[in-house]
């Protein structure tokens, strides 16, 4: 620490109010915070108020902003377009507010904006005030590299060839793609955000992505004759893997409420022998696609833990919740950490959003690929492909994936042919993700340089 300065530089992270962009600028605020920077997270009032802010390390102050909306009902039923517009306005006013209160405060003026790519504004923010502006990139470098290519105009959408092929990727179907470039239609507005984080980031003082610079050796190679991006993954809770600093099972600021009966039910249970199933806080499954799900969970034979989101219940198949007590547990929200690090659980039936396919990755555990939309094929093209710890399950030509084929991808996973080599590259990257946040890991160096870069000092 830079004896001359007052005090200790502090950083202000701006996350996009939702739990999978929460999750990995909270567990970086707390990285920075284990380094000596000061840290205030802001985020609009209602999820301070639908969570609990003393989850947190105590080190983390959590002011308020506001998005507009403050309501995480009227965000979800908001038009896309609108809401951003309304974020821009409203979230830049009322940052440039708290940085004042926050400048006037006795030691505790800003130094670095950390902004969630999804809010490009935070730089322009910074820029006003005079202080760093640091971009952070929440999906995975070769998905960067997708929306990058859109943002340039070098891939033109909506994409129709069979096959894409792009720098530092390999090659990718049509179904392989981000759904947002690949049809617009449905979700307007959507594919301008996830391109628009591009915006202005040439002139961010430094880019970071929630990944391992060796687990997407070339995409981040690719993307770093652009820009210089610094790869500060995985974003997850220490105690799992960096043993010098052991606090926190859990993100914090969770908004939705783990039940706690899930890990005394692994308790329970032997090794390896439980099927986890969570499609993360967004994706809402159609009815028929819950009932395969079920049908296929029935099918298996085996124990299964199974996160249905209390605004999902009512599409379980009638009287299943009865039927699967004994083999299943459902529950509305679960500890996804300590859940994945348990013994008992040989698969994840997952989504495939970014923390979740970071989290097995780095808990290693192998995976059944379900996705739902957005990033989301792509990351299981890369867990089937590329990292080869787990299967992707493929829709019928009706679209819905059906529960023979649900049931093939588990077994598969949990005791085919290639499980153990699947259970192997799992371990793999578990020690990989280790070893890249430990000390002298490629993310531990950049975030010690980005750190070295507030306090003053040339490493
Ligand atoms: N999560 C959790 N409990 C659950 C389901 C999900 O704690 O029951 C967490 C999970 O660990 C991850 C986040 O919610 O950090 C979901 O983010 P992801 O990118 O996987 O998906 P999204 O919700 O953005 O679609």
């Amino acid at each position: 620490m830079d004896q001359k300065r007052e005090h200790k530089p502090h950083c202000l992270i701006l996350p996009y109010p939702s739990q999978g962009h929460i999750n990995p600028l909270i567990q970086f605020s707390k990285r920075l915070a284990h380094k000596g920077i000061t840290i205030t997270f802001a985020v609009p009032q209602d999820v301070l108020t639908s969570s609990s802010a003393a989850d947190i390390s105590a080190s983390i102050a959590v002011e308020t902003i506001s998005d507009g909306y403050n309501s995480a009902a009227a965000r979800a039923d908001a038009d896309p377009r609108e809401y951003l517009v309304t974020f821009k306005k409203e979230g830049t006013e009322s940052t440039s507010r708290l940085i004042e209160k926050l400048r006037e405060g006795r030691g505790r003026a800003v130094d670095c904006v950390v902004y969630d790519a999804f809010l490009p504004w935070g730089l322009a923010v910074a820029k006003s005030k005079g202080l760093f502006g640091a971009a952070f990139f929440t999906q995975a470098s070769s998905v960067n590299v997708v929306y990058y290519n859109v943002f340039k105009g070098l891939l033109k959408v909506p994409v129709t060839e069979r096959e894409t092929v792009l720098p530092g990727l390999p090659s990718l179907a049509v179904s392989d793609l981000p759904s947002f470039v690949v049809d617009q239609e449905k979700y307007p507005g959507v594919l301008e955000l996830l391109v628009g984080q591009f915006d202005g980031v040439e002139d961010s003082d430094f880019v970071f992505v929630n990944s391992v610079y060796e687990l997407e050796e070339k995409a981040n190679e690719w993307m770093k004759k652009s820009m210089s991006i610094q790869t500060i993954g995985p974003a997850i809770p220490s105690i799992y893997l960096d043993k010098r600093i052991q606090h926190d099972k859990n993100y914090g600021l969770s908004l939705f409420k783990p039940d706690d009966i899930c890990m005394r039910w692994l308790q329970q249970r032997s090794p390896k022998s439980v099927i986890y199933v969570s499609f993360g806080s967004i994706a809402k499954l159609e009815k028929h696609e819950m009932e395969e799900l079920a049908t296929a969970l029935k099918l298996t034979g085996k124990h299964f833990l199974w996160v249905v989101r209390s605004s999902e219940v009512s599409k379980l198949p009638e009287n299943f919740t009865d039927e699967a007590s004994g083999k299943g547990l459902i529950v509305s929200w679960c500890s996804q950490l300590e859940v994945l690090a348990h013994d008992a659980i040989g698969c994840f039936v997952t989504h495939c959003g970014w923390n979740s396919t970071l989290e097995a990755l780095s808990l290693g555990v192998p995976m059944v690929g379900v996705p739902w939309w957005s990033d989301q094929a792509t990351n299981a093209k890369f867990v089937m492909d590329v990292w080869k710890m787990g299967v992707r399950a493929y829709p019928d030509d009706g679209g819905v994936v059906g529960h023979e084929e649900l049931v093939r991808c588990v077994n598969c996973v949990m005791e085919g042919e290639r499980a153990e080599e699947m259970r192997e590259n799992a371990r793999k990257w578990k020690e990989l993700a280790k070893g890249a946040v430990n000390e002298g890991g490629s993310s531990d160096r950049n975030i010690q340089q980005f750190v070295s870069t507030l306090m003053g000092v040339t490493l």
